[in-house]
């Protein structure tokens, strides 16, 4: 999954205190555009010292560590124009290497929270940084933000040798996954899981077991991987205003998928090696 990497190469841990040097990686978010250092033919984080003219009103905000960089969020309400540099749709992350793609999601995951939360949700007055932890504070009424973080399941539905995956509505043609869903208020992980199954694809399982879990900025939701079995002979009702479509595949007929990325692409990987 894109989010395993050794400590000494990524660590989300929040430091206090920080200043921008010009060797510190940015990211730069324009709306799902994240701006990059062209290399090549392909793309790395631009550092401060590549970001040529930065605007007067430039602030920076710490994010994590970077191959022992520090990696800054940028804000200011100019804009970047360095013609040396480009801005790139959030899906390049896919295509980057695993640490800077990685650093790109969580960073636009934070961008969004930063963003979202510049004024109090209690009483509208002006939020600002903490500075001693990844946190934001309304000195009006003293009410506190952390970074919004949505569990979710995501279930493997097993019938010996056959797997069940969806195609969300709005997918394209081809394109299948786990089924997936937030967890509602009140509910356990385990009742999330029976109840996004029976309104997704309608079918009764058993023999609910924890798999892994993944942290997915995108949605912001923290992903926790199940395994459950059901009997193949049910017959599969999709809501239609979530699923276009769900079917049984065996190990040797599975539809494309990444395993390197996602908890569902690497669950699907390991079903299709025999280990779930
Ligand atoms: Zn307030």
């Amino acid at each position: 999954m894109i989010n395993e990497i050794a400590p000494d190469l990524f660590n989300s841990q929040f430091e206090a205190n920080q200043t921008c040097n010009d060797s510190d990686y940015i990211l730069y978010f324009k709306e799902r555009q994240v701006l990059l250092k062209p290399n090549g033919d392909a793309f790395k984080l631009p550092q401060k010292k590549d970001i040529a003219g930065l605007p007067s009103d430039t602030t920076f905000i710490y994010l994590f560590r970077v191959k022992n960089k520090a990696c800054f969020l940028l804000k200011t309400t100019a804009g970047i124009n360095d013609t040396n540099l480009c801005f790139e749709d959030i899906n390049i992350f896919r295509y980057l290497p695993q640490v800077p793609g990685w650093a790109c999601l969580l960073g636009f995951q934070l961008y969004n929270w930063y963003n979202n939360h510049q004024f109090c949700g209690k009483c509208g007055h002006k939020t600002r940084l903490k500075d001693d932890e990844r946190a934001i504070h309304c000195d009006h009424c003293e009410t506190t933000i952390y970074p919004n973080i949505s569990p979710a399941i995501i279930v493997a539905i097993i019938c010996k040798d056959r797997i069940l995956l969806a195609r969300g509505a709005q997918w394209p043609e081809g394109r299948f996954s786990l089924v997936a869903g937030y967890t509602d208020v009140g509910e356990s992980l385990e009742e999330t899981v029976i109840r996004e199954v029976k309104e997704e694809v309608g079918l009764d399982i058993k023999n609910i077991r924890y798999y892994k879990n993944h942290p997915w900025p995108l949605s912001g939701s923290l992903m926790v991987g199940f395994i459950a079995d059901a009997d193949d002979q049910q017959t599969i009702i999709i809501d239609e205003k979530e699923i276009a479509e769900a079917a049984w595949f065996t190990r040797d007929n599975l539809p494309p998928y990444s395993p390197e990325i996602s908890i569902s692409g690497e669950m699907i990987d390991q079903f299709r090696k025999g280990k779930l």
